[in-house]
């Protein structure tokens, strides 16, 4: 069978030569006669590894020594609760802003740790819009955001000017844009979308900020500093997600690092939003202004077209484009890796719906 288009919203496409390069690990690594599978996470060669997939985090982010970077289990999901543990203080308060199910998930950890301010919503809406219009003091210890919203298909276009730390998660848009990455205190990402396949969450830490909690006897495995100490070799890391990140770092950096990505993701975005924009039977679901690069959340607004389109956008070759089951409709993740060439199969089906 042809290679699908591949709109999945994660885990999801990811470059072809991380998938060869990976196979290729699999069988003979570095031509050392074993599995990248079979080998020590102690021994040179995966040590290696771990280093140059910690390094290149930093390079592409254009950050310093100040920040520490770990390849963590558990997924975005254990940050929701690592987060608040290792930077809120006992008897501190945190501001959280609410702009999905994601969003939500990280406050409703948080709140077990200590008090959470939810300083803006957009839940009434059904998470349609970012909320911007909120103020965050010195008297929070941090502030939480997600800056892209993979359910929704919303996006923070601008961070805002906090009086406090900065955390964020970027699990649905990391590397697709730049950014002034040392506005950020710490910011996690789940693998499975623009680095590699499921399993690790990369965290981006400035060391600065960690042991202030007056939090004690913590458990190792969820304190921050201990990953540190040990080179996020706490325990037995997960040495295949952490080799294809790697890889799919490589080739980023390769091919012109986030500003070229930002680029493609652009033209990507372009093309599929003036679709809907121009087309009667398409429309999204957010405001204009907060239009994710990454995922591309529309629907019908004739359902009596959506067996012929369904019918049209599956024999074209295309996966992965059902909506979230929280907000139906379609999605299209048009993550780094999906060519545009892709979007252009996408858009022309669109366009014989009529
Ligand atoms: N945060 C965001 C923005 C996500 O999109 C997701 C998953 O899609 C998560 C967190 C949860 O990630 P995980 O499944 O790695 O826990």
């Amino acid at each position: 069978m042809g290679k699908k288009h591949n709109f999945s919203a994660g885990p999801c496409i990811l470059p072809q030569e991380v998938f060869q390069k990976s196979a290729e690990a699999i069988l003979d690594f570095n031509g050392i006669g074993l599995s990248l599978l079979e080998i020590s996470h102690r021994s040179k060669d995966f040590v290696a590894v771990m280093d140059e997939a910690r390094a290149i985090v930093k390079r592409l982010m254009n950050l310093g020594d100040d920040y520490e970077v770990l390849y963590l289990g558990g997924g975005a999901s254990l940050q929701f609760a690592m987060v608040p543990y290792n930077i809120l203080k006992v008897g501190g308060k945190a501001a959280y802003l609410d702009t999905g199910v994601w969003a939500a998930g990280a406050i409703k950890e948080a709140k077990k740790v200590g008090d959470v301010d939810v300083v803006g919503s957009s839940k009434e809406d059904n998470y349609s819009y970012i909320p911007k219009d909120y103020k965050v003091g010195s008297e929070y210890d941090y502030f939480h955001c997600t800056s892209n919203n993979t359910i929704y298909g919303t996006q923070i276009k601008e961070f805002p000017e906090v009086d406090t730390l900065m955390v964020c998660d970027m699990s649905s848009d990391i590397f697709s844009r730049q950014l002034d990455f040392s506005k950020f205190d710490l910011i996690y990402a789940g693998a499975q979308k623009n680095m590699g396949p499921a399993g690790v969450t990369l965290v981006v830490i400035k060391k600065e900020i960690l042991g202030k909690t007056g939090r004690e006897n913590m458990f190792s495995i969820l304190d921050y500093s201990q990953h540190i100490s040990k080179e996020s070799m706490y325990n037995t890391p997960p040495v295949f997600p952490v080799y294809a990140t790697l890889l799919t770092l490589q080739h980023l950096e390769n091919n012109g690092g986030i500003a070229a990505a930002e680029e493609r993701n652009i033209a990507k975005a372009k093309l599929l939003y003036d679709t809907i924009d121009n087309h009667p039977l398409f429309e999204t679901y957010c405001r204009d202004e907060d239009r994710s690069l990454m995922n591309v959340s529309f629907k019908l607004i004739d359902d009596s077209k959506k067996e012929e389109f369904d019918a049209a956008w599956k024999s074209a070759g295309i996966s992965g484009l059902n909506g979230h089951r929280s907000l139906g409709g379609y999605r299209a993740s048009i993550y780094n890796a999906l060519p545009i060439e892709s979007v252009q199969v996408l858009v022309d089906v669109m366009n014989s719906i009529k």
